[in-house]
């Protein structure tokens, strides 16, 4: 038996972190819940912007919903499990 937690992730992102304008769309519209907003770190534009953690499924909602084309999504192959 154990208390750890398995994460799968079947997907990664490529986040143009300079592209974002921190209008927060993507963090709602991500079904996993697997981006979040810096707490202090700005862009070059001074704008909070999106982190991506363990979990993403590669399923390409922010990049539909972002009306910035900040991110690349690409699927994972063979899934990586990533215990926490
Ligand atoms: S591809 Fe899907 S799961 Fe991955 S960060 Fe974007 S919205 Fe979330
Ligand atoms: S939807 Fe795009 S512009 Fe808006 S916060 Fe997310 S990455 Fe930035």
């Amino acid at each position: 038996m154990s208390d750890k937690e398995t994460v799968t992730t079947r997907g990664t992102l490529v986040i143009d972190v300079d592209a974002c304008k921190g209008c927060n769309l993507c963090i709602d519209a991500c079904p996993p819940g697997v981006l979040v907003m810096t707490d202090i770190e700005v862009n070059s534009r001074g704008y909070r912007y999106p982190q991506l953690l363990a979990g993403c499924t590669g399923c390409k909602a922010c990049s539909q919903i972002c009306p910035d084309f900040v991110f690349q999504v690409y699927k994972y192959d063979t899934p990586q499990e990533h215990t926490s």
